[in-house]
């Protein structure tokens, strides 16, 4: 493979044989963006719909079907958004979502409206220099999440440039960037890049989202290696995904992984109700049992969190039975406020 696969030509390369695959992948294109990295596609063992790697990236005709539940905003970003690029949602971090594209494209992504080659790439100055200015303004923000798309899309420079805007504000502590680069496009994340992120009075986490253990290369390995060994800690986070990861074997493989590569597992969110993503779904109850079998079955630091959003942006809720059981028949969610509310909701 030598090009970033995108078009239903590049899919029957990588060996898809199946024309009620192929010949829909070009029609889901139009309404969705599609990008497999030559390095992910590497990582790919059985070129079908049922290998846990290409299932995130392969478009399939489900994505054309939205149900009643589901919603183009599915975590509430839109109402939380004071200034374009920044979601505050909790007093004392706020995401800045610098750019708008990813070097691969997830099936199941839950900003799938917001990212895309069609979208705003990235803030431009002006906003940018709002989006900073609403930071300084705020000496409650101790937290700055870098998300968007991915962050790691910034050129060293640009990362290096937005490091030092971050670290001229004293109440910001921390910065978070939340990246699939390291499997996406390991060469990308060199000891140079994390030099780049490093900041000298800031505490930088990289929270790096993968799904399979195949995703772990050895160029990805050596990645996350150049991150670690800068002083750069990093945290995972996954999603729970029916044909990806729904099974005790492959979680478990999964959290080991991370945390052979110095990783620790952090959270592990349920899919959230993204159009056209019903085909990703597992249930809460399913989710629960399999984190109880990782619990009971692996070192205490391979568990992550189990959590679900609340739609609309209410908040996340831990999905343990005390957060998340069924009242009067129905499955309900205790969010950080305290109160219960249906799963899905009702109303959009
Ligand atoms: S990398 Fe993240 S933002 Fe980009 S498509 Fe995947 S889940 Fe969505």
């Amino acid at each position: 493979m030598t090009k970033t696969l995108k078009s239903a030509q590049d899919f029957k390369n990588l060996g898809i044989t199946s024309p009620e695959i192929t010949q829909n992948i070009d029609t889901v294109s139009t309404k969705y963006a599609v990008a497999m990295t030559t390095e992910l596609a590497d990582c790919v063992k059985n070129p079908s719909s049922d290998d846990p790697v290409l299932r995130q990236f392969l478009p399939l005709i489900d994505e054309l079907t939205t149900l009643p539940e589901e919603r183009e905003d599915p975590i509430g970003d839109w109402p939380n958004t004071p200034v374009e690029g920044i979601v505050h949602r909790h007093k004392d971090r706020v995401l800045l979502k610098i750019v708008s594209i990813c070097p691969v494209y997830c099936r199941f992504c839950f900003r799938r409206e917001m990212v895309g080659p069609d979208k705003d790439n990235m803030l431009r100055p002006e906003q940018l220099d709002a989006a900073i200015d609403y930071i300084a303004n705020h000496p409650e923000i101790w937290e700055v999440i870098l998300t968007g798309g991915d962050p790691m899309m910034l050129s060293p420079r640009r990362a290096r440039e937005l490091t030092q805007r971050l670290e001229a504000i004293p109440h910001v502590k921390i910065i978070r960037w939340h990246t699939r680069m390291p499997v996406a496009k390991p060469d990308i994340v060199t000891a140079e890049y994390a030099q780049a992120i490093k900041s000298s009075t800031k505490s930088v986490f990289v929270a790096l989202h993968a799904n399979h253990a195949n995703e772990f290369s050895n160029a990805a390995k050596q990645a996350c290696a150049n991150l670690i060994d800068a002083g750069i800690p990093m945290v995972s986070q996954s999603v729970l995904l029916k044909g990806v990861n729904d099974n005790l074997d492959a979680l478990s493989d999964l959290m080991r992984t991370f945390v052979e590569n110095r990783i620790r597992p952090y959270y592990l969110h349920h899919p959230d109700f993204a159009p056209g993503t019903s085909h990703f779904r597992v249930s809460v109850e399913e989710g629960q049992k399999l984190v109880q079998g990782l619990r009971n079955t692996l070192s205490g630091l391979c568990t992550p969190t189990y959590v679900v959003d609340i739609p609309g942006g209410v908040s996340k809720a831990i999905a343990t039975p005390s957060d998340a059981r069924e009242i009067d028949g129905q499955l309900s969610l205790r969010g950080q406020d305290g109160q219960w509310r249906a799963y899905p909701p009702s109303e959009k």
